[in-house]
Parts: C-alpha cells; structure tokens; sequence
C-alpha cells in the first residue's frame, strides 16, 4: 500500500467504488481505496439490486436515471458484466389514493423525461400475469427498471478506476484517522499509514464507526431486511423474464430470480441491526431468519401473487444496510472538518450508487456537485438529530417505505422533541403541529381540541376553513405566529460589514435597516436568501432556513474571514413571534415607549426596543406581505411577550395563526422560500431576486456569472398562477403544461385565501416568461387551466407592508 494518495476512500462497497471511479473520471487519478474485507462485503453482496428511476425528490430521481444509463458504460469501459436485467417494472396500486400517488409520480415523470405510463389492471395482468387482478385498480409502468449483479457492479466501478490509475487495497482496516494542522489526513490503517489530502467515508454499514472517528455522530442506522427467493414456479418456464413489480398495498417487491421469482418486503415491525455499535467481525455475513416477522406481507403476498405460494421457499436472505432518517443519502463535506467527505446512508445503492459518487466526485474536485442534492446532503441533518432521534425516525422511514406520504400528512416518531417555551400554550389553543428539525411548530389552529386533527388527503381537508379564517384575520385585523423555526446567526466584528458584503450578493444595510439578500456560489446559483438585519455598526442578524443552517455554515467555514469577524449560528437563543395584519401597529405602539409610526420605524426598519418589560430585536418586516412585525426575544422571555400580546391582542381582534396560513399568505405575495423556489439551479434574475443583487456595490462570491445572467436573462423565470383548482391545489413538482407541452415545473403551491384562488408558484422557460394563457397545470392526473399572473395576487405594489 502507498504511503500518501491525495484520496483516501474507506469502504469498498457499491458506493465507495463508485466515488473512487468518478474521482479518476473527474481528473483525480492519486487515489487509493481500502477496503477491510473482500470488495462487497459489506450489505452490498447480498442486495436484490433492484434499480428504480422513481423518487420522492425530483434530483433524486434524476440522479437514479444517471446511475441506470452509467452500467453499460461501465460494461463497455472494463468488459466487467454487470449482470443487468432491465426487465422494466409495474407499481400496483390498489387504492384510489394509491392511483392518485401513481398519477402524480407519473406527472412529474413527464419533466424528468421519464416514459412512465398509467395502465389499467387489464393491461398489468398481461404485463405480470403472476398477479390477482381483484386486489388492484391500476397500475403505472417503467420501462427503465430491473436489476443488476451487486459484485458484477461494484468490480466494474473498481475495474474502470483502476485502469484510470486508482489503487485498490483489500483486507487492510482503517482503524483511525487523525487530522493534521494543514487539513490534511493521517489515515491509520492495521497495514501501516496513509497520508491523504482528503478523506472519504464510504463505510456503509460501519459510517458511523468511521465518523466516530473523527468526533462526527453520523445520522444513519442499519435495518434488517429480508428477502425469500421461491423454487421454480411452472408458470414461468419458457416465458420473457419477469417484470420487476411493487406492489404497495402488500409492502412487497417481487422480481425473477432464475425460474423463481425474489419477493422482499419492508415489514412494519422492522428491526434495526446494531442500534449503537456495529460490530467488526460481521463480514459477508448474513442475520439468522426470521419468517414469523414478515409473515403478515408474505401472506398479502401469496393472496396477491397466488402462483408463489403454490411452490416452497428455496433461500431466504436477511442482511442488514442503512438509513437516514428520511431514507435519502447522506453525501457531502461534513462541516467543521476541512476535506473530510461522506458518501453513506445510501439504502438503494443500485439506484442511487453511480449519482452519489458523480456528485460526490464533482463536489470534491471542482468544489461544487454539479447538480441539485439538497436532498442527500449531509448538511440536512444538525445535531439535533441524535442516536436514539435516529434509531426513531429510521424504523418509521423503513415501515413506510411503501406507504403514501401525503403533502398534509404529520409523520409521529421522535416528537415531541424540540419544543419553544410557547409550546403548551400553542397547544391549549388547540394548534395542530408539524415538526421541522425536529421543532414543534404551529401549522394550523383547531376551534377545540376535538377538531384538532386533520384526515390526511391530496385534497382539500378540513382544515381549510379554518386557516382561510386566519388568513382572514390577518389581512383584516392582526394575526400571531410563532417565527422560532427560522434560521439565525449573529455576524459581530469590526470586519462583519465587509465579509457579508463579500458573501452576500446585496449591499449590507446602513444600522437600523433590514435587507433581504440571495447568498450565490461561484457559478452565480442561489445557495441561500437571508434577510439582513443590522442592529448596529458592527452587529448584523442573518434570518434564513433553518433546515440550511448547517449547509450555511459549511459555506461560511469555506469562505471564513480571515480575523474581525465571529459568526455565530442562534437560531434557538433567539425564539420569536410575529404580528401581521392591519391593527399590528396599534397593537404593538400600546405595548412600547419607542415610537412605531411609519416615519418614525419604516418598513425594513430592525431596532432594539422592549416591549412591555421584554427586552427586544424588532424586525419591520413579514413574510405575510401586511404590515407587520417580527419580535426577536431570548428563549427566556418568550413566555411573557405572548401573554402580553395575546391579553393586549384582545381589543385589536387578534387571532394565532400558524405555517399553513403563512405559506398561503406568501405564495399570494410570490415570495419564494429555499429548497421550493430558492435551490443551486436556479439564478438570482431567474427566480426573481434580481432587484436584490447590488452589481455595483464591488465584488463578490458569484458576481461575475450573475452578471452574465443579468446581460443574458437566464434560461428560466419563476411565475405566479392562478389555477382553476376543484378541491385540490398544487404542491409543488408538478408539470407545467404549455400549448400541449409539458414546459416547466411547479414549486410551491396553495390555495390563496385573501385572493381567493388556487394559486401556483413554477419555472417556464424564458421565452414563456411574458406569456398569460395557455397554460395548464397537472393536479393528481389532471391538467387544469392556469394563467401567469404578471404581478402578486395581493397588493402588488407593497403598500400595505410599506403602510
Ligand atoms: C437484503 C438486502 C436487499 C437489498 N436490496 C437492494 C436492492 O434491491 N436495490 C438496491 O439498490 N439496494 C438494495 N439493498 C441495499 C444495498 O445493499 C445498499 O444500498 C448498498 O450495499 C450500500 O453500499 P455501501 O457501499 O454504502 O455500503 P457497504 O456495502 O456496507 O460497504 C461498505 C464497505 O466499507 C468497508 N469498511 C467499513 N469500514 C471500514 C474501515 N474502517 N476500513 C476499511 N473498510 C471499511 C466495509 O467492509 C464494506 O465493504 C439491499 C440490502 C439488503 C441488506
């Protein structure tokens, strides 16, 4: 083994040898994988290897059709079979809500350039005749799906990488790794050390032995899985391979296997594998079985499926792989530790293997991935997400893999977990929550407790009225919602101005202001908004996503200022409540000495001021797009500036309201919001932030590639809709029709109770971008009339919170 590489890859996995392949298709040929074991295994030698181009998340799902079309590359690059079976597949549904999933998953097939097509039960029978026909009512066919040889696969990603001058090293442990002053590596190994200029986690089932250590408590847990394999069934001899077939109801997946057909399940009282520790003496090895555990779906099986149960059980096969949490990959830097890299939690590695590694690869050479992964990024999880948070959420994920996750739907593992000191109170007013970051926060507000739930559905539920009632007190007389769950960070320094002002892509307020600002990357993509708040000459507040606050501070390390500046992340120091609507004013001038008027306190105003006996940070500003007010506290005094407000409130018509009014009430104002509108595809000029982009305040991250976008217009724009909804409105990922073509994609969307319209936020192309009718909108299988609208839907010209 070589004594120094530039890549150290530990895991030799599906995964690993993918990331090891890129890296030397990316231009990085000084790479050295090592490997514990033989290369496999880990969970990926006895995989199904199913591959699948369907995904929950739109980049996601492209990233799958990549790693689907790279095998036969890499059969072509090495001579290495690997074993592909692309048989195509059909996904069953036997519920209407099941069919409706399927034709949404069809829709936003359409954008993708996915070929999925809906089929009737008939035409599925005759595609998989193995099937009961009276079990379903439809059904939705790809033809790009099947399965693949886990060795054939992981030694062709090595065999390509090595003839590209990668080194592969079997049998060899790393057993520690030590970081030194340059932010290189000293990977410690039982067969001597490596030095390396990066490292990367690609452990699988041991990633979070390998983050231990390195101080990093990955949120990853590995479930058992099982998987049987029937004798030969008569029925198949002499016929055209098997279609691959989900079968959700049942929770099942079924495929050939020789004259037999696999058929696998993820049983609802799945059982995670080595909760805490994973041991190292687990190798190609497999879990004794347990049939009594998934006898539930094997019998839904067998009634579905009838031929299967007509032959014996030749193999069963139990191995353990990981989750995260949301059952997406955990890919990326980790923050807080220079050129350590992770590219684990990957649970369908024959489908995702070849996009983590591409990704993985084009982040660590060119700095950048190259493509949308919000989703897999590791920087998704904080340190919130525990051990025992993870174990939690990872048995929920893995019992619903094949379950309808619907857009209203509040998902119960590991909650409560967060709370803000207003918490019981929220409840006692009869709050439905939702939990983001594992923080309880207020989605709507129930007349009693009885009513303070909701029937999960694609439609409209009975939740309606009651958010379009605090729609309606907002925009009449004045609303409270609790704000905690933003993102904050205190910038403070002599040299805060000028580093914010190098990262930020708008000028940094004079003190006293507030200035909304997208964050760029080198190639000008939106990585972040944040509204600027400056209290003082050298104290500035950044208000952003919470959910990004780790992406944030990776990009802050990345770009860390030199001295003069201390960043600090607060978003749980500073809780917060909001007022909106007309009477906000009057309602909060009663409450403080400091003068509120609008010549006094304008709109984009941020000042220190106590409220009652509450020392404050008071922001001029709401996302509602009324006059309102965003009142920054220490968690401590939370409790008391409620009572005040909710007592004071009384006389002003004051009503809570929660996250569903709010992104009704924001859509209406087509304010976007990171990971809808806001993501790394997208330019400033694109999705509408250009008047927040100051060209001429000098240079920073991203300015000359705005520019150009600016002189060049871009290719897409965001548009406003208003669609003539039924009972459903859109959600976001839908397609966008034009003159029969399917031309953009939804982003955002809500029934807006002040316009009182359904309305829609999506990317046209820019050619379409002036265009009015003609457009139509996919709502669960349906194309709905849309027309652009070429301003807000609610006061247009910002007068109300300007008022
Ligand atoms: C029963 C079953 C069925 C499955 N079916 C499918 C399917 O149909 N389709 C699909 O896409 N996926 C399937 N999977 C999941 C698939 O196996 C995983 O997605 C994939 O194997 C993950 O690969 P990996 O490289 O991340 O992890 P692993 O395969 O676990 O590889 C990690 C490697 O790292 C090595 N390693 C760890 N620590 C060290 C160290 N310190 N030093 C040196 N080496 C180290 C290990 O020895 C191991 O070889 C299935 C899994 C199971 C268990």
């Amino acid at each position: 083994m070589k004594s120094a590489a530039r890549v150290v890859v530990i895991g030799g996995g599906v995964v690993g040898a993918s990331v090891l392949y890129h890296l030397t298709r990316a231009g990085w040929r000084d790479v050295l994988l090592i490997e514990r074991g033989e290369l496999t295994c880990g969970s990926t030698w006895h995989a199904a290897g199913g591959m699948h181009t369907v995904n929950g998340d739109p980049n996601v799902a492209k990233l799958q059709q990549y790693t689907i079309n790279l095998y036969k590359e890499l059969e072509r690059i090495t001579g290495q079979s690997c074993g592909m079976h692309l048989t195509g597949g059909i996904m069953l549904a036997g519920t209407r809500a099941r069919l409706d999933w399927l034709k949404m998953a069809k829709a936003r097939g359409r954008y993708l350039g996915m070929e999925l097509e809906l089929i009737t039960v008939d035409e599925a029978a005759k595609l998989f005749p193995l099937m009961d026909k009276r079990h379903f009512v439809g059904a939705l066919f790809d033809p790009i799906e099947g399965h693949v040889d886990p060795w054939g696969v992981t030694q062709a990603y090595a065999k390509a990488a090595q003839s590209a001058g990668a080194e592969v090293v079997r049998h060899t442990r790393v057993v520690d790794l030590k970081a030194r002053s340059d932010a290189s590596w000293d990977v410690i190994t039982e067969d001597g050390n490596v030095h390396a200029e990066h490292v990367v986690n690609a452990g699988g089932l041991w990633a979070r032995e390998v983050g231990r250590m390195v101080g990093l408590e990955l949120p990853i847990l590995a479930m058992e899985h099982q998987y049987l394999i029937t004798e030969d069934i008569p029925a198949l001899k002499g016929q055209k391979e098997q279609l691959h077939c989900i079968d959700f109801e049942g929770e099942i997946y079924t495929r050939q296997e020789r004259g037999g057909m696999l058929l696998g399940t993820y049983e609802r009282a799945g059982v995670p594998w080595s909760p805490a520790t994973t041991p190292w003496d687990f190798q190609q090895s497999l879990l004794p079985n347990d049939l009594e555990r998934i006898a539930p779906s094997l019998e839904v099986g067998f009634e579905h499926f009838p031929a299967l149960a007509e032959v014996g059980i030749r193999k069963v096969v139990n191995g353990p792989f990981t989750f995260a949490p949301d059952g997406n990959p955990l890919v990326g830097p980790v923050r807080g530790l220079q050129n350590f890299w992770v590219a684990c939690g990957v649970m369908a590695g024959f489908s995702q293997g070849g996009g983590v590694g591409l990704a993985l690869a084009q982040w660590m050479v060119e700095g950048d991935p190259g493509a949308d992964v919000w989703a897999m990024d590791v920087a998704r999880y904080g340190d919130w997400a525990t051990l025992a948070y993870t174990n939690a959420k990872v048995r929920e994920n893995y019992s619903r893999r094949f379950r309808i996750r619907f857009p209203n739907e509040e998902l119960p593992a590991a909650r409560p977990l967060r709370t803000t000191p207003v918490y019981e109170r929220l409840e006692a007013a009869h709050a439905v929550f939702g939990d983001y970051c594992a923080l309880e926060h207020a989605l709507w507000f129930a007349p009693s407790a009885a009513e303070a739930s909701e029937e999960i559905t694609f439609h409209r539920s009975s939740a309606h009225a009651h958010v379009a009632t605090e729609c309606r007190a907002v925009a009449e007389a004045v609303g409270l919602l609790e704000i905690s769950n933003y993102g904050k960070f205190e910038v403070t320094g002599a040299g805060a101005e000028g580093w914010l002002s190098h990262i930020m892509a708008n000028r940094v307020p004079k003190a006293g202001r507030i200035a909304l600002t997208p964050m760029l990357n080198e190639r000008g993509k939106l990585i972040g908004d944040f509204t600027m708040c400056r209290l003082t000459h050298d104290r500035v507040f950044l208000i952003c996503t919470y959910a990004a606050e780790d992406y944030y501070r990776r990009w802050f390390e990345r770009y860390a200022p030199a001295a003069g500046v201390t960043v600090r992340p607060c978003a749980m120091q500073y809780v917060g409540l909001s007022v909106a609507g007309p009477h906000s004013r009057t309602l909060l001038q009663g409450l403080t000495r400091s003068d509120l008027s609008s010549s006094a306190f304008p709109f984009l105003s941020f000042r220190q001021m106590d409220i009652g006996m509450v020392p404050a940070l008071v922001g001029r500003i709401s996302f509602t797009g009324e006059l309102g007010y965003e009142i920054w506290v220490t968690t401590e005094y939370q409790r008391a500036l409620y009572d005040l407000l909710r007592e004071a409130g009384r006389a002003h018509g004051l009503r809570l309201f929660g996250g569903r009014a709010l992104n009704a009430m924001r859509i209406e104002k087509s304010f976007g919001t990171w990971a809808r509108e806001y993501r790394p595809i997208y330019g400033p000029y694109e999705a509408g932030l250009g008047r927040f982009v100051d060209l001429a305040k000098g240079e920073f991250v991203g300015r000359a590639a705005a520019l150009e976008e600016k002189e060049s217009g871009g290719k897409l724009r965001l548009a406003t809709f208003t669609v003539d909804g039924a009972d459903a409105d859109a959600i976001g990922d839908e397609p966008i029709w034009h003159d029969g073509r399917v031309v953009g994609w939804v982003t955002s969307g809500a029934y807006g109770h002040r316009a009182q319209r359904s309305l829609a936020l999506g990317y046209v192309p820019l050619a379409l971008a002036e265009v009015i009718d003609g457009f139509e909108i996919e709502i669960i299988g349906e194309r709905r009339r849309a027309r652009r609208e070429s301003a807000a839907l609610i006061d247009p010209s910002g007068a109300l919170m300007r008022a």
